[in-house]
């Protein structure tokens, strides 16, 4: 087997916000930069490639490679190290930059679940933040495949 090309991560967030800002709506693009922390007014090549940065800071290699071959069609290797993030306490994956109680944040909103971390820790307790208790969050995960499953293949049955 050939070795793939290795490409940083930096590089695929860079082709990330090309097309990004080839494609957006200005108004998506705007609400995207906002979200961001970033001004909106700015949608140079530059800010669009820092807000993509840390939208994904988080991602591992393996989907960025994924995102990078559907975008060129090449397969290649990506490098570097995805940010360590807080792990939700509703789905598990590490998608928070703040957990409260963990320094001097909190109230990020999960990207794989939606559930917004407002400390609570019991899974069947409704907090005014959240719509429903992370039990109702994990059953729309389930319930809602086209929105919710972001896996990029179906498992099978078989198991090693
Ligand atoms: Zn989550």
């Amino acid at each position: 087997m050939i070795p793939a090309k290795k490409v940083p991560r930096a590089e695929v967030f860079k082709l990330i916000a090309a097309v990004r800002a080839d494609v957006a709506h200005e108004a998506d693009l705007k609400d995207f930069l906002l979200d961001m922390h970033q001004d909106s007014g700015n949608t140079s090549p530059q800010a669009v490639q820092e807000a993509v940065s840390d939208c994904y800071a988080g991602t591992s290699n393996g989907f960025l490679a994924l995102v990078y071959e559907l975008l060129t069609g090449r397969r290649v290797e990506v490098t570097g190290e995805p940010q360590n993030l807080f792990e939700c306490p509703c789905c598990g994956f590490k998608t928070l930059d703040e957990l409260l109680g963990a320094g001097d944040g909190g109230w990020d909103i999960c990207r794989v679940c939606g559930w917004e971390e407002e400390g609570t820790r019991e899974r069947d307790k409704h907090v005014s933040v959240n719509r429903g208790s992370m039990n109702q969050y994990m059953q729309r995960v389930q319930e809602n495949p086209n929105v919710y499953y972001t896996l990029p293949w179906l498992k099978g049955r078989a198991q090693s």
